[in-house]
């Protein structure tokens, strides 16, 4: 078993312990920590539904999604009436811009409420223009991230993307409009398609420096358990065979031209761009239908049904449905294995925050990645390797696919049918 494969058994036998929750009827809110922490708000709409897509979205219908704006304003409400106080936000989907007013009226009740210094938005490429990028500037939003996945229309009409948001010159068209709005334009891309050779893959990469976005996210495919058979009838078996060699050729192409922010996103080389919230913030919490918080060294989940959801609500109650108190080992690891994904973490604030040490926490994994060479030490600082940047890959491949189980077996026990199929991916 090589070094990667034993990492990913390691990581999604982790993925799984994180994610077995306790489930209760009245799950009491976390207390409001005592400084300011980030936010994820959950838009679960999309205009039509991708056949291979595991997050959490149901089909847009605009009264529901008028209804459920409305129970989204109210639980802000509720998390601000106790004290909460929030310094990003990160508004995620779903398609958060399926019903423009709605947002905005979001976005002002949340810069009025909380004068965040950052809020993030998703899109999707049919909503990506000048003027709406223009109205999600002067609304305060300071990153939009579009996902794209790939500019080859083989892929784009066998993930069912072509029809919908059209041929990959037309999505570049629409990205080389779309920039120098926003301070931060992020493009999401995904590797690793059962049907995706190497050279297509290069022809992505030249397509996006001729692009020039602020900012690439590459994550690799990553399919639910539930999915990966019905993914197989798409596009072939999912492997992680080609991984490795499809990031090394990312990491190479983009070397001198991006910098790495994390191991999987890269932003302009000598600028400074926002990034991916999991990465930058200890602590989060979830509002919306699905969402999901870590505060107080707990992680809290909210229904997947959207009737209870707006049902707790309309009675003034928490729509929280799962909760997992972390050991203070288990907090730890999660801060060593995020801390290092955003590629270096400071010994003393870790040891301040957890009391102790890495290594007396985490002697064995610190261990085992040295000798693997995937970290090394740098005066305060434990950095991850360009070596380690792919095995942290391989972890975060694994945690996120722990993080889709949990959402199939959530959407399985509020009664909402699984999609046909699924890439868990934007
Ligand atoms: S991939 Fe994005 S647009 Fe497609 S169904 Fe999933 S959340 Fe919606």
């Amino acid at each position: 078993m090589g070094i990667e494969n034993f990492i990913s058994w390691y990581v999604s036998r982790q993925a799984s312990r994180y994610f077995s929750f306790e489930n209760g009827g009245s799950i009491e809110p976390p207390p409001a920590p005592d400084r300011p922490i980030h936010l994820y708000i959950h838009i679960p709409f999309c205009a039509e539904l991708c056949p291979y897509c595991s997050f959490h979205r149901v089909p847009f219908m605009e009264p529901l999604a008028r209804e459920y704006f409305s129970a989204l304003k109210q639980e802000l409400g509720m998390y601000r009436d106790r004290g909460f106080s929030f310094s990003g936000v990160y508004i995620g989907g779903g398609t958060p811009t399926v019903l423009p007013d709605e947002l905005f009226d979001l976005l002002s009740l949340i810069t009025g409420d909380f004068s965040p210094s950052e809020i993030s938005v998703e899109t999707n490429p049919d909503r990506l223009d000048r003027g709406m990028l223009k109205r999600l500037a002067d609304a305060g939003v300071s990153r939009v991230s579009v996902g794209i996945q790939t500019f080859d229309d083989q892929i784009l009409k066998a993930v069912g993307r072509y029809e919908k948001y059209g041929s990959g010159p037309h999505l570049k068209e629409r990205l080389t409009e779309a920039k120098g709005i926003v301070n931060t334009l992020n493009t999401d891309m995904i590797y690793n398609f059962p049907i995706q050779s190497l050279k297509m893959l290069e022809s992505d990469l030249e397509t996006l420096m001729d692009v020039g976005p602020d900012q690439i996210t590459f994550y690799p495919l990553m399919v639910s358990d539930l999915t990966r058979g019905k993914m197989k009838g798409i596009m072939g078996r999912v492997d992680h065979s080609k991984e490795k060699r499809f990031y090394e050729a990312i990491t190479s192409y983009l070397d001198g031209r991006y910098e790495p922010n994390s191991a999987w996103c890269f932003s302009k080389a000598g600028t400074s761009m926002i990034d991916e919230y999991i990465v930058s913030a200890d602590e989060y919490l979830g509002v919306g239908s699905g969402a999901f918080g870590l505060v107080g060294g707990r992680i809290y989940a909210n229904t997947f049904s959207l009737p209870l959801y707006a049902e707790r609500i309309r009675q003034g109650k928490f729509p929280l449905s799962a909760r997992k108190i972390f050991s203070a080992r288990e907090l730890s690891r999660y801060a060593f294995l995020m801390g290092l994904f955003g590629l270096s973490i400071n010994l003393n604030s870790f040891r301040s925050r957890f009391k102790a040490p890495l290594w007396r926490l985490l002697g064995p994994e610190l261990l085992f990645f040295s000798l693997a060479g995937a970290v090394r030490r740098e005066g305060e600082k434990l950095v991850l390797t360009r070596k380690g940047q792919y095995y942290w890959v391989a972890m975060m491949r694994e945690f996120f696919t722990g993080v889709d189980n949990f959402r199939d077996l959530s959407r399985e026990a509020a009664g909402i049918r699984q999609p046909p199929d699924g890439l868990s991916s934007h």
